[in-house]
């Protein structure tokens, strides 16, 4: 029997197969140190726990709108007029389960077969996928690390045809961590007005930044950047509330009925006590987040001095989210203990077999001369961690 030929070009993501190794590891009583965590290592704040409990008491427990309940859609405008300096209406909003339902769903209302999307490499995993079961073609835009990994004016008219429809920014960025200025905004919202193209804004990191500037979104910079942006956000990142699974898209009301039209038959609403949640995140106290930016600030600040002073290894400095993108380029083609590393599956692998260190091989992300290292996890896990690495690397 023929199955899916869609389903079957969706590539397996080599992320958990390297985090499946290593739990499996841990589960036979290994001592293994996982850089691998894609989401916060803190719980989520008290008074958004005790704002679900309640929920669930008070029989908030049925179907909702497909769309997401009004308070939500309330509190998430509030936030985009009071963080984002970005007006919308309730039509103009879809509370989905997780930013990554709202980008499938987003996918599916905008393109048509052989449309093609931009996309930046190193890319997060699952644009290049979402895109294929949109029917759409990822068409992957290059970046270098000495321009820490931005998109440029140059490398986006290399790739851009007449069959662009899309382009993603994803700023501050997994893997990279880069966050782009008010000023290159501006010019790749000149590059998609003059190539019509509709962005995607995927804002999910948001509130993890540590440089002195403020997040800015893309959509506040124009009038024809409002209109051409659909905003992607979410509390996973932000409040700690991975496993809650609520995201949240702006844009037209056009393309934001599509994608509530698709998503009312696939899963109808995101889960109500987690919507209930959400609204707390967003409209209660914000201390628990500014705690966790500075944790994470300090995690980094340390892991960035420590991979640097490791001969043969460096990395750039990111500026936002929680990763840090490791250069294995010296590494390669050399050999640990008589075998060969010819790229970073096989880096990622050995230092799991020889030191029980996880990392996720660049190549997860589109780049082979890196891996990708997760500061959400204790600072003894990442001193214990580098300790390991560093030990790993000098027997190469
Ligand atoms: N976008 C990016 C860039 C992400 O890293 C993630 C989570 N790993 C998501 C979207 C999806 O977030 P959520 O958990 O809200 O679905």
């Amino acid at each position: 029997m023929i199955l899916s030929k869609k389903a079957k070009q969706i590539s397996p993501s080599l992320t958990l197969d390297i985090t499946a190794k290593a739990k499996k590891m841990k589960a036979d009583g290994i001592d293994v140190i996982g850089f691998g965590a894609g989401e916060p290592d803190f719980n989520t704040p008290k008074n958004i726990q005790d704002a679900a409990i309640k929920a669930i008491q008070e029989g908030k427990t049925k179907y909702t709108a497909s769309s997401g309940i009004i308070e939500l859609k309330e509190a998430i405008i509030k936030k985009f007029k009071n963080e984002n300096n970005l007006n919308y209406i309730p039509s103009q909003i879809v509370v989905s389960t997780g930013a990554k339902q709202c980008l499938a769903n987003v996918f599916q209302a905008i393109l048509n077969p052989g449309d093609e999307v931009l996309i930046g490499v190193p890319y997060w995993v699952s644009y290049p996928e979402l895109v294929k079961l949109a029917d759409g073609e990822p068409v992957y835009v290059e970046t270098e690390e000495i321009h820490e990994f931005k998109l440029t004016i140059g490398s986006l008219n290399k790739a851009v045809t007449s069959k662009s429809k899309v382009i993603v920014l994803n700023s501050p960025n997994n893997p990279t961590g880069t966050v782009y200025t008010k000023e290159e905004l501006i010019e790749i919202a000149n590059f998609a007005k003059t190539n019509n193209l509709i962005i995607i804004s995927d804002e999910i990191y948001e509130k993890l930044l540590y440089g002195n500037n403020g997040h800015i979104s893309i959509a506040s910079l124009s009038e024809d950047a409002y209109n051409r942006t659909i905003v992607i956000n979410g509390v996973s990142k932000a409040y700690a509330m991975t496993g809650w699974r609520i995201g949240y898209a702006a844009g037209s009301t056009e393309i934001v009925a599509l994608m509530t039209n698709i998503q009312s038959h696939s899963t109808s609403n995101p889960n109500s006590i987690a919507q209930y949640a959400s609204v707390e995140a967003l409209n209660g106290q914000q201390e628990d987040v500014t705690k966790m930016v500075q944790q994470f600030k300090y995690r980094r600040d340390y892991m960035v001095e420590r991979i640097n002073s490791i001969n043969n290894l460096s990395c750039m400095k990111p500026e936002g989210a929680f990763y840090v993108m490791v250069n294995i380029s010296n590494i390669l083609n050399k050999s640990y203990h008589g075998q060969v590393i010819k790229n970073s599956m096989e880096f990622s692998d050995l230092l799991l077999k020889s030191e029980k260190v996880a990392v996720i091989p660049g190549i997860a992300f589109g780049v082979d001369n890196f891996v990708r290292l997760s500061y959400a996890t204790s600072m003894e896990n990442i001193k214990n961690g580098l300790d390991r690495i560093a030990r790993f690397v000098e027997e190469i």
